[in-house]
């Protein structure tokens, strides 16, 4: 092992001394404890501010100017009653992750000391000076400003010292900067849409909340290992690496037994989520070595996404101090599997009922099938859309590859489900009412782990969502999508009503036809295979593959139609996160583009012609020792892997030129679209090949010379 490799893990084994605290009470006792929640809000508020702010959070009623001093002024006492001494906007910009700029509760006090000082106003609006973060040219920096707005319906939370409250951030002309805003708004547009259908079935219905629950996969890593690899330390991901001898074919990781250092920071990361409300159940080793999943109990979207974004905060915090690197890219390693989010998405009533699950009389079960196959209208129609939704340039090594959904949407039912929808589709509609009441058993054990939208028992998992990415993408436009699908539903129920035709007659009429219509998205088989491919393309699903031009879906006419109907963006918002999307792209390739050439010269090149140089040596002393036949004989192994390093460094040298001036080139191209076009038809192919001839270099250069660590060292906790 090299003197710099065996200093690195060294410092990773003195990290492991960190302790977990260990809670004195229970999970129960502490849950929530570092939240402002109803019970905080009804301690700390007279009780006509507490019922104000709770039916701004429940019914959306407007907040007037005066209960939100008197909330500020409540959240201020509890927050610095815990500790803080900060607070902060906590807003998700159209980057990874989240972003908060911290202030002090103290002000002058004008008598020459401060006074800590928390008002309705800075509760409510802030303006960041956050010019800087990508908008898409809606906001010249010279010109408006965005501003941040409290979102009451998240509660604030208290991480280290400060207050954080969770934010929408819009420019002052009025288009949203960030993902919680049209979110927020594909949230109410799916509960107005699905209220208005559930009508139909039941008129007590007030409102319809959508419920996510995520499955965060991820990568853990030795901290000292992960410092001597600058392309993860850089990118994420590895951009180089032979595959280990052994990774996961014996699957013995999977389900297996925790590793103790991974267990205690599993630990510390679930007091310290449900210390925040987010309620962990699940923790388990995932299929690849190293990697790992966990779970909360689901929640309401919004909620949920909020508390995804915390979790992965923690994450990347509390894995330090126990000596690790958490890994959210989608793909930090090539020949083993990738990390997903599925994010398990349903719809329920305030009066309790989850709409994707089957009941026990004919009208719960007609209610359910309407659901299910106004989502499935919604998908099928939206299919283009909703894979540009969870497209992003680190998921593309995912998509397609190994485990991961391939890069076509389409949706799973299982066999009982299949078999209700045919036999809707093919009876009379005067006997479809008799199919509903011989009442209906939808189990989920029919598992298809290749669907990237699978029914399971009594809600939707859409499995292609990256590990990193924010679930509020995929699932904005897939409540998008729904809500306008249940509309149109409703206007074609209604003309038949309208037409003297009984409800349920009506309702049952126009499934019938969804059904028909959308069934190109279902399919049961085997996602992974190329049979699906073709058949896919026959059926007319969208079969894109290269992201640039995936994202073009956001601006199709009817995805334009769709967010504009529903009032979650306009043309214009479109128009400018595209141009984000896609300079993000562009960035990110041009990183790894950068870093892999910057590894290839002053790393791989070195390294390997150090070797060589000692092989050459070798070489002529042997002729020293020998008659020059047995020392040419003997030299003739030494002699191939000489001109086999040659070979290989002036191709990598080469091709690191090559791309170099590439970029230049790309770089010169005006449209942004192009422009990552270009990276994604060019330099992509070439970080592959540069790769390909540094992977087999790295399997033959001596190893205690080799400077970066190996997968078999990075892959394995020990
Ligand atoms: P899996 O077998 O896929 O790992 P789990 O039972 O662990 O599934 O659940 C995964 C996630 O799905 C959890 O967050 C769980 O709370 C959530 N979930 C369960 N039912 C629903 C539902 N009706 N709507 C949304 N999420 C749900
Ligand atoms: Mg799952």
């Amino acid at each position: 092992m090299s003197k710099l490799r065996f200093r690195v893990v060294e410092t990773a084994f003195k990290k492991r001394a960190a302790e977990v605290p260990a809670p004195a009470e229970r999970p129960s006792d502490y849950f929530g404890q570092n939240v402002f929640n109803r019970a905080k809000m009804f301690k700390y508020l007279p009780e006509k501010a507490y019922e104000r702010i709770t039916d701004c959070i429940d019914n959306g009623a407007p907040l007037d100017r005066e209960t939100a001093d008197i909330v500020a002024a409540g959240m201020k006492k509890w927050a610095i009653g815990m500790g803080a001494t900060h607070y902060t906007h906590w807003f998700h910009p159209l980057t990874e992750g989240t972003a908060e700029k911290h202030d002090a509760f103290v002000e002058h006090d004008g008598k020459g000391g401060m006074v800590e000082e928390f008002s309705g106003k800075l509760l409510i609006q802030q303006e960041p000076d956050a010019s800087s973060f990508p908008n898409g040219g809606i906001r010249n920096t010279f010109e408006a400003r965005g501003y941040s707005a409290w979102d009451p319906s998240s509660p604030a939370f208290i991480v280290g010292d400060t207050l954080c409250i969770p934010t929408v951030f819009i420019a002052y002309t009025g288009e949203s900067l960030d993902y919680k805003a049209p979110l927020l708004k594909a949230l109410e547009a799916v509960n107005k849409a699905a209220t208005d259908v559930c009508h139909y079935f039941n008129p007590d219905v007030k409102k319809v909340y959508a419920y996510l629950g995520w499955e965060q996969e991820y990568f853990l890593v030795d901290e000292g290992l992960y410092a001597a690899r600058p392309d993860l330390l850089l990118t994420g991901r590895t951009l180089m690496g032979h595959e280990s001898s052994k990774n996961q074919q014996l699957e013995d990781h999977y389900f297996g037994a925790i590793p103790t250092r991974v267990m205690e920071f599993m630990k510390e990361l679930e007091i310290e989520s449900l210390k925040l409300g987010i309620p962990l159940k699940t923790r388990h080793n995932e299929v690849a070595p190293n990697q790992f999943e966990l779970a909360p109990v689901f929640e309401e979207c919004n909620l949920a996404n909020d508390h995804n974004l915390l979790v992965m905060a923690l994450m990347r915090k509390i894995s330090r101090k126990h000596g690790f690197r958490v890994l959210l890219h989608e793909k930090p390693f090539k020949g083993i599997n990738g990390s997903g989010k599925h994010n398990n998405w349903s719809l329920g009533t305030d009066t309790g009922i989850l709409l994707m699950a089957p009941g026990k009389t004919p009208e719960e079960n007609l209610r359910f099938i309407t659901f299910i196959v106004n989502v499935l209208m919604a998908v099928y129609r939206h299919n283009g859309l909703l894979k540009a939704s969870i497209s992003s340039a680190t998921n593309a090594h995912r998509l397609g590859a190994n485990e991961a959904p391939p890069a076509i949407i389409s949706s799973f039912l299982g066999t009982q489900l299949s078999k209700v929808l045919e036999h809707l589709e093919k009876s009379e509609p005067e006997d479809l009412m008799l199919a509903g009441k011989q009442g209906m058993m939808i189990d989920n054990t029919d598992r298809n782990r290749t669907s990237p939208f699978a029914f399971t028992g009594n809600r939707f998992e859409f499995r292609a969502v990256g590990s990193e990415a924010n679930c509020a993408s995929a699932m904005l436009a897939l409540n998008a999508a729904v809500a306008e699908q249940l509309k149109t539903f409703k206007t074609e129920v209604d003309a038949k009503i309208a037409d003297g035709k009984e409800t349920f007659a009506a309702i049952l009429e126009v499934l019938r036809k969804d059904i028909k219509e959308c069934k190109a998205i279902h399919f049961d088989g085997n996602g992974y295979s190329d049979e699906w491919k073709a058949e896919a393309a026959r059926r007319g699903l969208d079969c894109e593959t290269s992201v640039p031009v995936i994202f073009d879906n956001y601006l199709k006419e009817s995805s334009v139609r769709m967010f504009e109907s529903t009032g979650v963006m306009t043309r214009k918002e479109l128009e400018a996160r595209n141009e984000v999307k896609w300079e993000t792209y562009t960035k990110k390739i041009q990183i790894e583009a950068r870093v892999l050439g910057d590894l290839a010269m002053n790393h791989i090149i070195p390294t390997a012609t150090r070797y060589q140089t000692s092989l050459i040596d070798n070489v002529y002393k042997m002729k020293d020792l020998f008659p020059a036949d047995k020392a040419s004989a003997l030299s003739s192994r030494n002699l191939e892997i000489i001109e086999d390093i040659a070979n290989r460094t002036n191709f990598i040298k080469e091709k690191v030129d090559e791309m170099v001036e590439a970029r230049k080139v790309a770089n010169k191209i005006e449209s942004e679209r192009e422009k990552a076009i270009a990276y994604h038809d060019k330099i992509v192919p070439m970080l592959e090949a540069i790769r390909y001839h540094i992977d087999k270099l790295e399997l033959v250069v001596d190893d205690q010379i080799w400077t970066l660590p190996k997968y078999r060292e990075l892959l394995f906790i020990r």
